[in-house]
């Protein structure tokens, strides 16, 4: 049949096949484009969510608060200043906020990435230049870890803005992994059963630091850095290695998640759910002067029993935790 087509049918199908095809590629284009859309606003409305939650769960932000937002240029801090900005309209209280970096003057630090930023979205912000890169630089022997003199020079400077401003509320942007690794960290190089608090007295006793995105995951900051296309300043630029026990703990929770998804959702639900009682601490519960009650408690502890456990049911706050299952008499 094709031999008996003529030279200009045989265009005409091959142009008519090429239309089909070009249609096709741009309809598909047109559904895929939705379907990010979809997901981004869907990305969107879980930030704003699991942020209000965490605010409403601690009671992070009164009426009338002044919130210091800290942002560094990294995805988490600029994630957090754009939901807290989203979360302020819609906010059933009035809170003020102001963005606030410290330039720390390390080489190459693009000074004018954050103003700008800062400037086009509307923010009251208060860039705080202070060297202390020259401080640690000088302070801390060749081939040392610089981080602790660092942050340790930087807290304080921020504690002193924070007053200065008059900020009722410091924001800092760690996230629910950043909690997990903390804990993690603290159990395997402290020995201690310490997380990172979602708000806290500072040491100094005059703030209040608040941890806003506590129930976000990082994976979900990610995404949204690249949804909103910020202007990433690299972390890098002090030229110190980045600290190596927190990064193999990242690792090492990063690859049970991907072995049992759900398991970091679990854990962090774990640290909602404490029981003293089932711990090892006498400064938190009174095992010298345990005494029997005679009273059966049905939700009383079965000290023969061995716990077995299932796939985390919905815990209380909605999220996997764990649960027993079942009860074998040893
Ligand atoms: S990584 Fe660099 S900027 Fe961050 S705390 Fe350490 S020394 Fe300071």
């Amino acid at each position: 049949m094709v031999n008996a087509m003529g030279t200009n049918d045989m265009n005409v199908l091959w142009e008519q096949a090429e239309q089909e095809h070009a249609q096709q590629e741009s309809s598909a284009r047109v559904q895929n484009a939705m379907k990010i859309e979809r997901e981004d606003h869907k990305l969107e409305k879980r930030l704003c969510r699991e942020v209000g939650r965490a605010i409403v769960d601690f009671n992070m932000i009164e009426e009338g608060d002044k919130v210091m937002v800290c942002v560094s240029g990294g995805k988490d801090s600029y994630a957090m200043l754009d939901i807290l900005l989203k979360l302020q309209k819609r906010a059933p209280i009035n809170f003020s906020l102001i963005a606030v970096n410290l330039d720390q003057k390390q080489p190459g630090f693009p000074e004018h990435i954050l103003p700008d930023y800062l400037s086009k979205l509307g923010v009251p912000f208060h860039i705080e230049n202070q060297d202390t890169y020259s401080i640690v630089k000088r302070v801390i022997p060749e081939g040392k870890t610089l981080c602790s003199l660092c942050s340790r020079l930087r807290r304080g400077i921020l504690y002193r803005v924070a007053g200065e401003l008059g900020a009722t509320k410091i924001a800092l942007g760690h996230h629910r992994d950043d909690m997990l690794q903390t804990f993690f960290l603290n159990m395997f190089f402290a020995a201690k059963l310490k997380g990172m608090p979602p708000k806290l007295v500072s040491d100094d006793g005059k703030n209040i630091v608040i941890r806003p995105m506590a129930y976000v995951p990082e994976k979900d900051l990610t995404r949204w850095a690249q949804v909103r296309d910020f202007p990433i300043i690299p972390c890098t630029l002090c030229g110190s290695q980045e600290n190596l026990q927190r990064k193999q703990v990242g690792n090492m929770l990063r690859e049970w998640e991907k072995k049992h998804p759900g398991r970091l959702e679990s854990m962090f639900s774990a640290l909602q759910n404490i029981v003293p009682s089932h711990l090892m601490d006498s400064k938190r519960h009174d095992f010298k002067n345990i005494r029997a009650t005679g009273q059966p408690d049905s939700e009383g502890d079965k000290a023969f029993d061995a716990d077995a456990f299932s796939e985390p049911p919905p815990s209380l706050t909605g999220r996997p935790g764990l649960s027993v299952i079942g009860l074998k008499s040893v």
